[in-house]
């Protein structure tokens, strides 16, 4: 199994591929992106 590293701070990534570092870049990034996609998902629904 190959292993990946945050490209923020180096740390070895979690298998979810969240940085063990809880308030890194990554996190940040990777909950904007969710919050981003329930935003999308939340439109859809009103607009159905
Ligand atoms: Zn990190």
């Amino acid at each position: 199994m190959k292993e990946q590293y945050c490209e923020w701070c180096g740390s070895v990534l979690l298998e979810n591929g969240r940085c063990p570092v809880e308030d890194c870049v990554q996190n940040v990034l990777l909950d904007a992106l969710a919050e981003a996609e329930k935003e999308e998902k939340k439109d859809e629904n009103t607009t159905a």
